[in-house]
């Protein structure tokens, strides 16, 4: 039997709460499951106002929506991301900057930062890397230095935190994903947490088309009308129900998850050392999110190897993001390779291990018995 690299858990309430939303027939957004859902996300981010949308990558476009990011205005972004990061402001026409990675968590250099920023910089957006939290304070104190608001990318940090505080909750905005891959999921789905007041109005009518249709809704207004620029973004109260049922399990998803983790580091450590692999690194100030395990193998050549020896055996490793600076949209904002070194480096030799909460302890005993089987 095959082991994949993700597989989608099912935790139990999904169906249950999909046949109450059938049975109530309220399929479009913003009803009972979509309010459950912004409760929770609500609660375990304190301060934060939660929106239910299509994707990570439509909440990253409401962000830019939300802070006019204009032709010619300048986001910086890691250039080791998924394309949302940047496509969402690309959109906007802005000019994107990378930023290179710090070696150990593979999170946006905070060193190196400031020499990004110039007078058109207009937003600053970290990603959280595997769950574990950006260098924050360095980052949101060069931000206000320079005036430039943060939106977190928080696709993979959902429950993770920095310095005790819940990652998702720094910015201005952060945004979460629910795409299968990620720890909580419907399928594809996303939110937009909101941590300054004076934007959620307007989230509310970027993502409702541009109308006032919530204030209609909840009785503040007589009609609703086209009030400002927006989009389709409210997720179906269909795949809330799916998503409220993964969030109700989500102290069993991260435990599971924590356990996975804790024992492929342990299992792992002494063999990694003696070839060379890197295992990941977490600050003892950042509780992560466990969305991942990686592994940093010595060389390309090694990676190469790797993954056929674990395919071989029927197991399924990953490498991960290919550098944005480099790549044919980041060529066209003047990306150049050498840009990015660290980077450049480590996306050639990172490799995911297959880590899902369903994961057995069977199944994770062959992968590690694989792993531990690898010369480089
Ligand atoms: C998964 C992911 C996204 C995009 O999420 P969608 O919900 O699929 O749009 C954006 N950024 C990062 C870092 C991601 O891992």
């Amino acid at each position: 039997m095959t082991i994949p690299f993700n597989r989608l858990a099912m935790l139990g309430g999904e169906a249950k709460f999909i046949e109450e939303a059938l049975a109530k027939s309220h399929l479009m957004g913003d009803g009972g499951f979509t309010k459950k859902c912004h409760a929770v996300l609500e609660e375990a981010l304190p301060g934060s106002k939660a929106l239910l949308t299509t994707s990570c990558t439509h909440a990253l476009e409401m962000a830019g929506l939300l802070l006019d990011v204009k032709p010619g205005d300048e986001v910086i972004v890691p250039s080791f991301t998924f394309v949302s990061t940047a496509n969402a402001f690309a959109l906007r026409g802005a000019r994107i900057v990378f930023a290179d990675v710090r070696p150990d968590t593979l999170n946006l250099d905070e060193a190196k930062l400031e020499a990004l920023i110039t007078p058109r910089t207009r937003l600053i957006v970290p990603v959280h890397y595997a769950g574990v939290g950006c260098e924050m304070d360095a980052i949101l104190a060069i931000a206000a230095r320079h005036g430039v608001p943060v939106v977190e990318d928080n696709a993979h940090g959902l429950f993770g935190t920095y310095r005790g505080r819940p990652l998702g909750t720094l910015g201005t905005f952060s945004t979460l994903s629910f795409h299968e891959t990620k720890n909580i999921s419907c399928g594809e789905g996303g939110a937009l947490l909101i941590n300054d007041a004076r934007h959620a109005e307007r989230a509310e009518i970027i993502r409702e088309k541009g109308t006032n249709r919530s204030r209609f809704f909840r009785g503040q207004v007589d009609k609703y009308t086209w009030v400002d620029i927006g989009s389709s973004y409210v997720m179906s109260d269909l795949l809330a129900a799916f998503l409220y049922g993964q969030l109700v399990a989500r102290e069993h998803v991260q435990a599971r998850r924590r356990a996975l983790w804790d024992t492929y580091h342990r299992e792992l450590a002494s063999w990694a050392q003696a070839q060379g692999v890197t295992v990941p690194h977490v600050p003892a100030h950042c509780e992560q999110a466990f969305h991942m395990y990686y592994l940093l193998m010595p060389s390309l050549d090694a990676r190469t190897r790797f993954i056929a020896h674990l395919r071989a055996q029927d197991i399924n490793a990953v490498f991960h993001y290919l550098p944005l600076h480099v790549s044919d949209m980041g060529q066209r904002y003047g990306g150049r390779a050498g840009d990015c070194p660290v980077t450049e480096d480590v996306s050639d030799r990172l490799v995911r291990l297959p880590f899902f909460t369903t994961m057995t302890v069977e199944e994770q005993a062959r992968v590690l018995g694989a792993v531990r089987d690898f010369r480089c």
